[in-house]
């Protein structure tokens, strides 16, 4: 039951999707007023038997969109993932009222190229941005002067729920490069694509495209792992504090890496 004080809104599923078994979206529906921005995230959570169950999680959706959207990852030993992973449309969750987080895109440090490097669900804010920005460049209010280079890290490539769209975007859109990324592409014999972990490519990339810590900012988001790496890499590449951006999903420690 919702109440006027309530911190949380108790929205329906109203769409999922399985990507992979492990790895689904859902879509609810909120029946309330909820502002945020492109890149921020919200704190999710079931009903346990004492109080709600919480995380936070990266917001796939642009604000733009009626109904807001998700991406998980199952973590079996997890608290959370497990119960959200038994939602199915027509169910209920948590959600705080308040958006989170600075995982922005910026837009004002002069730097106009943003490299986004990601792992699995740490596509979600990208995603967000790439949404919101094409919808204003449909409509004619933005014209590409910010450039976005998307390096989407998986093991196999089922694991990229967003590639058909990203893909789709990127042939529309000058103002951006999507490249996925496979580390195990002996377990997919079909992928045709780059291979290696993103941060293996990542020098690669900025090389080939041209970027520095002088004209574009880096966001890394998702594995702690990945995002250590790729910090050294950029940091030894020129990039410095300012120009770094990163969202780290989890503090490692009893996982086991892919
Ligand atoms: C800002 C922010 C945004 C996030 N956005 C997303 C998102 O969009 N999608 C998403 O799926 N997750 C996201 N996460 C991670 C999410 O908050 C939870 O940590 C994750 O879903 C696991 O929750 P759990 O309760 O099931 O596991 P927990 O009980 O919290 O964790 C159990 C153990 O698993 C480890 N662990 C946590 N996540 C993973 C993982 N993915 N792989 C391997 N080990 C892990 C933990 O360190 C811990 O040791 C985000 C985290 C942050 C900080």
């Amino acid at each position: 039951m919702s109440t006027a004080d309530d911190k949380f809104f108790h929205p329906k599923i109203v769409k999922r999707i399985d990507f992979a078994p492990e790895l689904w979206m859902i879509r609810i529906n909120l029946g309330g007023e909820f502002r945020f921005a492109p890149g921020q995230y919200a704190t999710l959570g079931v009903q346990g038997e004492q109080r709600p169950v919480e995380r936070p999680y990266s917001i796939v959706s642009s604000p733009v969109e009626s109904e807001i959207e998700f991406f998980f990852e199952l973590v079996p030993q997890g608290a959370l993932t497990p119960l959200l992973y038994k939602l199915q449309v027509g169910d209920e969750l948590l959600m705080r009222k308040v958006p989170k987080g600075r995982f922005m895109l910026d837009t004002k440090s002069g730097r106009t190229n943003h490299l986004l490097v990601c792992t699995v669900t740490g596509v979600a804010p990208f995603v967000s941005y790439v949404r919101t920005l094409f919808k204003d460049f449909k409509e004619g209010k933005f014209a590409g002067e910010q450039k976005l280079f998307l390096l989407n890290g998986a093991s196999r490539s089922w694991e990229f729920g967003y590639h058909d769209e990203l893909q789709q975007f990127a042939a529309q859109a000058p103002w951006l490069k999507y490249v996925p990324t496979v580390s195990r592409a002996w377990e997919d014999e079909k992928w045709k694509g780059e291979t290696g972990r993103a941060d293996d490519v990542l020098r690669k990339y900025a090389d080939m495209w041209g970027l520095n810590g002088t004209n574009c900012v880096a966001y890394l988001c998702g594995h702690p792992e990945m995002i250590e790496h790729g910090k050294g890499i950029l940091k030894r590449h020129g990039f410095s504090k300012e120009a770094l951006k990163e969202e780290v999903y989890w503090i490692p420690g009893k996982e086991t890496v892919a």
